[in-house]
């Protein structure tokens, strides 16, 4: 099973990557999780990608493909994978094409999480995320203890530095200009599919779920 979620940034692909990975014992490979990563760490990358990560703007396709193709390779990926965030553009979509078609991988599927754009940026501003771990909490739908502590590690909560609003905007925009354009590339290759994301994250899952076992 070899799977790409689709969608503007806050529409819960991270959440449904982890739910997939759970049930269907995949890789959950998110590049933004894995930038993010590099920054925290301060390695050389990190230190390069800080700026573009906190203006919302995307990291060179040159850079991004690199990392995917070295992480498609471990042997977790050989039964399959999700992709959270990934590909973004249509240069790094003909990549990843590229690869599985090197691989002998020909079974990829596109899942689209579709909210309209209003209802994504009430999402983002109200969204924390724990520093330590990363779970996810939201000040409206499931606020964070009162004392700022994760209630999973006790780490301390936090406000993504790009989930402020200007930076939500930006990534809006790029995701319109650079990413939307992904939908029509694999609706053309017949294997596209959308999901409804102002559901519960049960019924999200659940209408995911239904695609993936007639895969
Ligand atoms: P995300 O958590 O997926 O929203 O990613 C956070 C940030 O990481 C994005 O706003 C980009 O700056 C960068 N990023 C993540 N994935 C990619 C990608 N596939 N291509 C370019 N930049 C990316």
């Amino acid at each position: 099973m070899r799977l790409v979620l689709l969608g503007a940034p806050g529409v819960g692909k991270g959440t449904q990557a982890k739910l997939i990975n759970k049930k269907f014992n995949i890789p959950h490979i998110s590049t933004g999780d894995i930038l993010r990563n590099e920054v925290q760490e301060q390695s050389e990358l990190g230190k390069k990608v800080k700026k573009i990560l906190d203006s919302g703007e995307l990291v060179p396709d040159k850079t991004i493909l690199e990392i995917v193709n070295k992480r498609l390779v471990r042997p977790d990926c050989k039964n399959g994978f999700i992709l959270d965030g990934f590909p973004r553009t249509i240069p790094q979509a003909k990549g990843l094409q590229s690869q599985l078609n090197n691989e002998g991988h020909l079974s990829l599927k596109v899942i689209e999480i579709f909210i309209p754009e209003d209802e994504i940026i009430l999402r983002l501003t109200s969204r924390r995320i724990c520093a330590n771990c990363g779970k996810v909490y939201n000040i409206i739908f499931n606020p964070p203890p009162e004392d700022g502590c994760c209630t999973k590690c006790g780490g301390n909560i936090i406000l993504r530095d790009d989930d402020r609003e200007d930076t939500i905007k930006n990534r809006l925009s790029v995701y319109r200009k650079q990413t939307e354009p992904l939908i029509s590339f694999y609706q053309k290759k017949d294997i596209f599919f959308q999901v409804n994301g102002q559901q519960s994250v049960e019924m999200v899952f659940s209408d995911i779920e239904k695609i993936l076992l007639n895969m």
